[in-house]
């Protein structure tokens, strides 16, 4: 665990989040000023700042948690954006590795200049949707379940 890290203060429970997923090394929780409604953030639950430093053996548990998450967000919609800002220039404001899983609702719709903190009542909702009583969401039809 880093100082001063913010996700690291999550991961640990240390901080407060509304923590939508959790395995041994992957947790995905809604990021507190969303770019749109669900934008959730998965995390490697071990401090690193950069996916090239992510051990080999946990690509799996990554991706899986990262694949995961979006079958749940495809509750809200089949349209979002995953992506990761690595470096400062490349807007990277926490240095902790993160994938953002951002929702698209409406064609041409940009992502707001300004933007607004979670609202706890909608956040609740959301953490109903998402959470799944942390488990796994059952598989859809025609989908083999996920492994382990
Ligand atoms: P970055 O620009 O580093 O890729 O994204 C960092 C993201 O983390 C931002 O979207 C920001 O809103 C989110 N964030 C920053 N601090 C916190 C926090 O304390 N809790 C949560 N849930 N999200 C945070
Ligand atoms: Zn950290």
């Amino acid at each position: 665990m880093a100082e001063d890290c913010i996700f690291c203060s999550i991961a640990s429970r240390a901080a407060p989040a509304h923590i939508l997923w959790e395995d041994e090394h992957t947790m995905a929780f809604l990021d507190i000023f969303p770019l749109s409604r669900g934008h959730t953030l998965v995390i490697p639950k071990r401090h690193i700042d950069r996916l090239t430093e992510l051990p080999p053996a946990q690509y799996g548990a990554m991706l899986g948690a990262v694949s995961e998450m979006c079958r749940r967000i495809e509750q809200l919609t089949v349209n979002y954006n995953v992506g990761i800002n690595q470096g400062a220039i490349a807007g990277q404001i926490v240095f902790h590795l993160h994938f953002h899983i951002i929702p698209r609702y409406r064609e041409g719709e940009a992502f707001p200049r300004r933007r607004l903190p979670l609202d706890p009542a909608d956040a609740a909702e959301l953490s109903r949707m998402l959470s799944n009583g942390g488990g796994r969401a059952p598989p859809r039809e025609g989908t083999a379940p996920p492994k382990g």
